[in-house]
């Protein structure tokens, strides 16, 4: 089956014959017995690796195995932010990496995920906050991102609804990101999808795995719902289920999974104009182009595999809402959803090897993975083509735990519901 060309003149051709041209965006392949390379995890991340296994590294006979439907995980289920605004050298350069990846996704993609770079402003609510906030800008810069501190006064003008004059936490400014934004959640993972399908890979869903299998310490397939597949290298993006999976290869890992739920209001025209995050709470809100008010906040606060959130957070985001923009009281809540994030323990991601040869992580994305999609697909491709780490990710090795180098954006400790 050919993958059809988006175009203009496509387009118009299609609606001049009743739009019956158009073919599926990818193939449905049934699960062949051997692959060079097996990626498990059919989101953002895994269709990614994919992509970019087959685009740049040159890597022929790849499946990417998922256990529900393409984009069924926290791909589809995130509120959709994607920025680099760093502040350690483990992380900066790699989701500025990210962030330059995603301004020319579409044009590699040649698909629509509607990538919007509206900027997001973090809010800063004390002197303190605002020296940190400098050195995070500062930290940015110097990694050829962009950023800038807004100032009371420029926010009266660019965001007037929220609560400058008697609020609980007052409002002192903001650190801005020009260059950040959202982009169609699904949309990227049909993208990839579409993609790499083009490139010759498998991806074969409803296909789970159940076990993994070895010989003399080395990688040399799964086992799958769908029956045993022999693979030369094998790389894990399940996110929410990297404890369970890994478990299967007999490994321990330092991440917990946690609910993290988000919250869709009616369609409203336009009030908010980019991403605007909470300073003194953790709050995120943006708008959708359907006019939808999206937004969340913490985790739900006990492990858990459930793709449901409790009430208590419920009430302690809206409460968070309220405090900042007391305007949304007026919003009806049209849905809210949960996702299962993989916490690691300092807030940052990993992407190795592990201990079985031929067997690669990747995983710990908490609640910020998404705006990671295509660097970490880029690097996880790197690592398991060349067996190197790529540059920017080579800080996200597994065993900076033990070494005591953890990466800890926060400086919260090993607490996830402080990261
Ligand atoms: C509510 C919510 C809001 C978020 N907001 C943001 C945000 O605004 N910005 C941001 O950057 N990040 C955000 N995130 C985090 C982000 O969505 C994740 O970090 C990221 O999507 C994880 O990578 P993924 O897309 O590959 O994961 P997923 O889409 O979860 O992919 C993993 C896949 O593995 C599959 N799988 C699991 N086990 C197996 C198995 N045994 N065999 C085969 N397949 C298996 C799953 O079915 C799933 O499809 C949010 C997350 C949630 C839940």
């Amino acid at each position: 089956m050919r993958v059809s060309k988006f175009s203009g003149f496509r387009l118009v051709r299609e609606a001049l014959r009743g739009h019956r041209g158009w073919t599926p965006l990818w193939r449905n392949p049934e699960p062949q017995p051997t692959y060079d390379i097996v990626i498990v995890g059919g989101g953002g991340h895994g269709l990614a690796t994919a992509y970019y296994l087959a685009k740049v590294f040159g890597q022929t006979r790849i499946a990417v195995l998922e256990k529900g439907w393409l984009g069924s995980g926290n791909v589809g289920r995130n509120t959709t932010i994607i920025r680099s605004n760093y502040l350690l050298p483990g992380n900066q350069p790699f989701y500025e990496f990210s962030m330059k990846l995603w301004e020319n996704l579409e044009q590699d993609l040649n698909f629509n995920a509607m990538v919007s770079q509206r900027g997001i402003i973090n809010l800063i609510h004390s002197d303190a906050q605002r020296d940190a906030y400098r050195r995070r800008g500062n930290a940015m810069l110097l990694s050829g991102a962009d950023a800038r501190l807004l100032s009371r006064e420029d926010l009266r003008d660019l965001v007037p609804f929220l609560n400058y004059d008697d609020a609980r936490f007052p409002i002192r400014g903001g650190l801005m990101q020009p260059r950040a934004g959202t982009a169609r959640h699904d949309g990227v993972a049909w993208g990839y999808a579409r993609g790499a399908d083009a490139l010759g890979v498998d991806l074969v869903q409803n296909c789970e795995v159940t076990g993994f299998r070895t010989r003399d310490g080395r990688i040399c397939g799964v086992e799958t719902s769908r029956g045993p597949i022999d693979a030369g290298k094998v790389g894990i993006a399940v996110a929410g289920s990297s404890g369970r999976v890994m478990a299967l290869a007999g490994l321990r890992l330092p991440i917990e999974s946690h609910v993290l739920q988000a919250f869709v209001t009616e369609g409203l025209k336009p009030v908010i104009p980019g991403v605007l995050t909470f300073g003194a709470g953790h709050f995120y809100i943006s708008q959708s182009d359907k006019g939808g008010l999206v937004f969340g906040g913490d985790i739900d606060g006990y492990n858990s595999y459930a793709q449901r959130g409790n009430l208590p957070v419920v009430e302690d985001v809206v409460e968070s809402g309220m405090a900042l923009m007391p305007m949304i009281g007026r919003a009806r809540l049209l849905r809210s959803w949960g996702g299962v994030v993989d916490m690691s323990m300092d807030g940052s991601p990993i992407i190795d090897r592990t201990p079985v040869d031929g067997l690669y992580f990747n995983g710990g994305w908490c609640y910020g993975g998404f705006k990671a999609t295509p660097a970490s697909g880029y690097a996880f491709a790197h690592l398991i083509a060349t067996g190197r780490p790529h540059a920017s990710a080579a800080a996200y090795r597994l065993d900076r735990f033990a070494r005591g180098h953890v990466i800890d954006e926060r400086g919260a400790g090993a607490q996830p519901n402080l990261h």
